[in-house]
């Protein structure tokens, strides 16, 4: 098969046959097909688009370049939830242990962070001794033993979409629907989960800014796991201000564990009982969404959750006393609370940025390549909204030096700009989609 008549097929807007895309994958992979001719079928694919059929053929050939998973020796039905990426964005760490807490077994496999956004993988290795990398032999048998395991990627999965991915980033290819929908769902179909629920950002951190984007996103994500035999949800979720008040690996954890042990509260919580009520639902553990977040709340509650994350940590060579005790997390020699300097509201939050903050104080990488400092970070003490007085807290800086902290304290004072008329919140949940269609979520009366 010619690699120069797929790029000329594809330009000229035909559909590619199976056999010229399983052609095209499977030399990505291998590395028989140059990356000048796999970069301008990218491009081609960008502009020109693929069909239903095309597209379940590409995300099928990803998936199946590597290893799949094999997850049918786990009891019950196993979920799996997936973000296409934000900025204080825990929810993993706060729904994992709960589902689990409920009998549903979860299997996570995360991700590393990247420019603005955090992975969880990195927030996890801030955990004392926490081992992330696993053979899924391991990971089913820890599911099996306690319910639940949030390893990274195996190396081996996908490695179609490791090439695909990396020329994408250099070819200005990243924002074509097709192609994010195929290699988010490869993935997930070679971790093998039955049920996938899906967070789709949108908003100014998020992979598609706009919310119609992100819709029709969510629809193509969603329509692929089915059509693959997958049971599906995905939420579009607002990524217009972080998630969370806490932006850094360790200070993410200490969220998480502050929530599940009920002395936290905000849209992380708010979010993570949602998704995990929809992973209930999907594994057929709860009939509706009243009832999941009933059954989430009482295991939130009664401590069951807390100790399921800690049974996890200590199944993964971590230390469980981070649970009781948050100041064993790491901690950073500069830490510095900045004050309010005027009377207002909290104005608009661009989520990108602060993550680009939080990446600069070096919580994040620039490159893959980059080692991140697990301390460092900041936590916001407005919401978009908010009525603030002059002199109240706004932000604390936590930093490996004084000068660190310093520029990041001046760049928080432009991102979290105090205005003298209130501004509305963005809405947390966007819009529902799954095998009935799209949901928008005014018409549900969620705020
Ligand atoms: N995340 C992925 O894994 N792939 C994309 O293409 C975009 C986001
Ligand atoms: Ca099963």
């Amino acid at each position: 098969m010619l690699m120069t008549q797929i790029i000329t097929d594809k330009k000229l807007m035909r559909a590619l046959s199976k056999e010229q895309i399983d052609f095209f994958v499977t030399g990505a992979a291998d590395g028989s097909i140059p990356d000048y001719q796999l970069a301008a079928l990218l491009m081609a694919i960008r502009l020109n688009g693929m069909s239903e059929r095309e597209l379940d053929d590409l995300t099928t050939a990803i998936a199946r370049s590597g290893y799949m998973a094999d997850l049918s020796a786990i009891n019950g039905i196993c979920v799996d939830k997936h973000s296409t990426g934000g900025v204080g964005d825990t929810t993993t760490l706060v729904l994992v242990p709960l589902v689990a807490a409920c009998g549903v077994p979860v299997c996570k496999l995360s991700g590393r962070g990247l420019a603005h956004t955090g992975g969880t993988v990195d927030k996890m290795e801030s955990i004392p001794g926490m081992r992330v990398e696993m053979s899924p032999n391991e990971m089913i048998a820890q599911v099996k033993r306690i319910g639940c395991a949030v390893v990274g990627q195996s190396p081996d999965m996908t490695p179609a979409d490791k090439t695909l991915y990396a020329l994408r980033d250099v070819t200005a290819t990243v924002d074509s629907l097709p192609l994010i929908a195929s290699s988010i769902m490869s993935k997930k179909l070679a971790s093998g989960a039955e049920g996938i629920v899906l967070d789709v950002k949108t908003g100014s951190g998020a992979i598609v800014p706009d919310l119609e984007g992100s819709i029709e996103l969510a629809k193509t994500m969603v329509s692929i796991g089915i059509r693959a035999g997958r049971k599906m949800i995905a939420l579009v979720t607002g990524m217009s201000q972080p998630l969370g008040t806490h932006i850094g690996n360790a200070l993410e954890v200490k969220e998480a564990v502050d929530i599940l042990s009920g002395r936290a509260s905000g849209d992380l919580k708010t979010v993570a009982l949602m998704l995990g009520g929809y992973m209930l639902m999907t594994a057929d553990a709860a009939p509706d969404p009243e009832t999941a977040e009933k059954i989430l709340t009482e295991a939130l509650e009664s401590g069951r959750g807390l100790r399921k994350f800690k049974e996890m940590i200590a199944a993964q060579g971590g230390d469980p006393g981070i649970c009781d005790d948050t100041s064993l997390l790491p901690s950073a020699p500069c830490i510095q609370t900045f004050p309010c300097r005027a009377k207002g509201y909290a104005g608009r939050m661009d989520a990108e940025q602060l993550g680009l903050c939080a990446m600069a104080l070096g919580a994040g990488r620039r490159h893959k390549e980059d080692r991140i400092d697990p301390a460092v970070g900041f936590v916001l003490h407005a919401r978009v909204g908010d009525a603030l007085q002059e002199g109240d807290p706004l932000f604390t800086v936590h930093a490996s030096d004084t000068r660190t902290l310093h520029a990041a304290a001046e760049t928080l004072y432009t991102l979290v700009p105090i205005l003298p008329e209130h501004v509305q919140q963005a809405r947390l949940i966007d819009a529902i989609v799954d095998i009935n269609g799209v949901r928008l979520c005014d018409a549900l009366g969620f705020k």
